[in-house]
């Protein structure tokens, strides 16, 4: 064998040893990047021991990043979960992606069944199909819930490329106290406007007519119940104001039950003209704590629609009875009694059983709502038990916490 023969089977050896090494190496890097855990690295020298390295590095900081990735994910999902809102992630086309409990419950939605379905065919109400053709998203949309008495508001919100959230938001209550502040600004403004129309009216017929003193005195007189009317329904209604928006009564403040009582049966006298046989049977022992401006005013509400719900001859008893656990104040009647099916609402503004009979007798539909919210400020309710024909029994209970002993022995 020559010496060149020799030099290249070396270098022929040497290269064979060479590749079969870096094969060798080759093949772990393969096993290894092919594990789905992640492992320390394979044992290598040289720069295979830096590839190796390098790369362990990478892999351990790319499953970092995926880690908290997926956790960022758990945290919004458990986060959107939380919120008082639905919450639904539509795609470009508005395509359902994934929803919240509350939109579920709201919208009926189901994450699994009707993803990537078109929001439309999910939520069909006709405001929302509208709302969405439009595309303006500016405001909400006022819709009714599917299936219940819920008002929900819905709006889109778009994020990202083309991304859109369908927020949704059960405003029942909300809509609730805007139907109510409608229906009573109308109500206002229609039992004003009878009595100040009549008031026009007269005073037209004075201006224009050439009336002698005593018609005038006639018409004035005529003028002077509508505007007594006007008075009375404007009083009641700062009333109502005023025990909407006052501080709490006090705890502290004793009111002497039997002078109130007392007042309160000579106003009932008063209001009844003799034309009803008027009692006041009252026990012993304690007083009540908080404002009496607001008691008196509940008290004198309900004796009042009792001689006035009451024929003559009728009669009117005044109850108070009190012990450790609680006291009441009762006014029982022998008049006109009332239907069960209107006792639920009695206590609303401006309803009255008999429309006619309420304006006839002076009433302006406020008096209970008085009674009803003068009571609750002292954490006392109204309990109503009436037969038609018959009379009524309007009872206000106090708890024991509006309650003192009695500074002197009142006798019954
Ligand atoms: P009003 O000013 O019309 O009396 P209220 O709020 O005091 O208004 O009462 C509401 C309605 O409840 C009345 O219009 C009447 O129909 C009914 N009502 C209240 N008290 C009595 C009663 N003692 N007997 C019969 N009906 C009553």
């Amino acid at each position: 064998m020559t010496w060149l023969e020799v030099t290249l089977a070396l270098a022929v050896t040497m290269l064979a040893v060479f590749l079969f090494r870096q094969l060798r190496e080759f093949g772990k890097l393969k096993r290894w990047a092919s594990q789905s855990r992640l492992s320390d690295p394979p044992e290598a020298g040289g720069s295979w021991g830096e590839v190796f390295n390098l790369l362990h590095r990478h892999r351990r900081a790319t499953l970092r990043r995926r880690r908290e990735l997926a956790q960022l994910m758990v945290r919004s999902r458990r986060g959107a979960q939380a919120l008082p809102y639905g919450v639904a992630v539509l795609d470009a086309d508005y395509r359902l992606d994934w929803c919240n409990e509350a939109a579920r419950e709201h919208l009926g939605l189901d994450p699994e069944r009707d993803r990537k379905q078109a929001i439309v065919n999910v939520v069909r109400a006709p405001e929302f199909v509208e709302y969405l053709r439009a595309a303006d998203f500016s405001e909400p949309v006022r819709l009714d819930a599917p299936g219940s008495r819920r008002t929900l508001s819905l709006q889109i919100v778009s994020f990202g490329v083309e991304e859109h959230l369908l927020l949704s938001q059960d405003v029942t209550g909300a809509a609730r106290v805007e139907a109510m502040r409608r229906d009573f600004v109308a109500n206002v403004s229609h039992e004003l406007r009878t009595p100040l129309t009549v008031l026009a009216g007269f005073l037209e017929t004075i201006q224009d007519l050439k009336l002698d003193a005593s018609r005038v005195r006639d018409y004035v007189g005529l003028m002077a119940p509508q505007a007594e009317r006007m008075k009375r329904l404007i009083d009641d209604l700062l009333t109502l104001s005023s025990l909407e928006h006052a501080p709490p009564p006090p705890l502290a403040e004793r009111i002497a039950l039997r002078p109130l009582l007392e007042r309160v049966r000579s106003e009932a006298a008063g209001l009844s003209g003799g034309k009803h046989r008027i009692s006041l049977e009252a026990a012993a022992g304690y007083d009540l704590l908080g404002a009496e401006s607001e008691i008196a005013s509940a008290f004198v509400n309900l004796v009042s629609n009792a001689v006035r719900y009451t024929p003559a001859g009728g009669e009117i008893r005044l109850l108070w009875t009190a012990a450790d656990a609680g006291a009441e104040f009762s006014v029982e009647d022998t008049g006109i009694g009332i239907d069960p099916d209107h006792l639920p609402r009695l206590t609303e503004r401006f309803y009255r059983v008999d429309r006619g009979r309420s304006r006839e007798t002076g009433g302006t539909g406020l008096g209970l709502s008085i009674v009803k919210h003068a009571l609750a400020r002292h954490q006392a309710v109204l309990a109503i038990e009436s037969t038609p024909g018959k009379g009524s029994r309007f009872s206000a209970r106090f708890p024991a916490a509006r309650l003192a002993a009695a500074r002197q022995t009142v006798e019954g």
